[in-house]
């Protein structure tokens, strides 16, 4: 099983050190997602990391209802905490870097929901007639890509392998999107956008990627969408049954 790896971020008490990311990103991270305090999600129903992002609108629970992940930044270091795109102790960290620096951390965020706008209507267009959805989404993910200066290496991991890495300089909260970005970016380049789908339930809107052979997954999730659709269903034919 791949999973995710995290942030490096030094501790705040040392001299500033690049922030380590990680890129093992064409992972959904389903298989891996960790209980508490991560629980105040929603399930990870896109099958790839950019897909989850965009599901993040409305993946934060409040009681019965459902709340932007990215409301505020703890919730979205919390949420890409839950996605394993962050550990704790490295999400932790990052919590207190943006009490120190709120105005950047608050630029962040706001980076964060605008790329998020933009994939999602890259994610709704598919591979429909109009292109311009995927362009601005292109053009939004190089805009990020280029701010976030950095190089590339491939390190030794602990358990004997290797890991490809992207070392930030300069702005902590910059890599954060990275890992979103290159699921972002695989999709495009493994041509993988006519399998994204919006859930059938018109009251839900979240998209995910149909990794069914038959290509026919209609619902982000069987317990909640699809049951609900079944129910309906059911009723339907109950009503529509000669009383006798
Ligand atoms: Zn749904």
């Amino acid at each position: 099983m791949r999973r995710l790896n995290p942030i490096d971020l030094a501790p705040l008490d040392s001299p500033p050190q690049p922030v380590r990311l990680h890129m093992t990103t064409a992972v959904h991270p389903t298989d891996t997602l960790v209980p508490a305090p991560h629980d105040q999600f929603t399930h990870f129903v896109g099958e790839r990391l950019w897909l989850d992002f965009v599901n993040s609108d409305r993946a934060l629970r409040h009681g019965t209802r459902l709340g932007d992940a990215l409301d505020a930044f703890d919730t979205y270091v919390n949420w890409l905490g839950a996605a394993r795109v962050l550990d704790l102790e490295r999400a932790d960290a990052m919590l207190r870097r943006a009490q120190q620096q709120p105005t950047a951390a608050s630029a962040a965020l706001h980076e964060a929901r605008r790329l998020r706008n933009v994939l999602r209507a890259m994610a709704e267009a598919g591979t429909g007639p109009d292109r311009r959805p995927e362009e601005l989404a292109i053009s939004e993910i190089n805009r990020i890509l280029g701010r976030s200066a950095g190089s590339r290496r491939v390190e030794p991991r602990s358990d004997g392998g290797f890991v490809r890495s992207f070392v930030t300089v300069g702005d902590v909260f910059a890599g954060l999107l990275v890992p979103v970005i290159e699921s972002a970016a695989d999709a495009l380049v493994q041509g993988e956008l006519s399998r994204v789908r919006r859930c059938a339930n018109a009251r839900c809107g979240r998209v995910f990627y149909d990794a069914s052979r038959n290509g026919k997954r209609r619902w982000c999730e069987m317990s909640t969408c699809g049951n609900r659709a079944k129910a309906a269903r059911h009723r339907q034919k109950v009503k529509a049954a000669p009383k006798r």
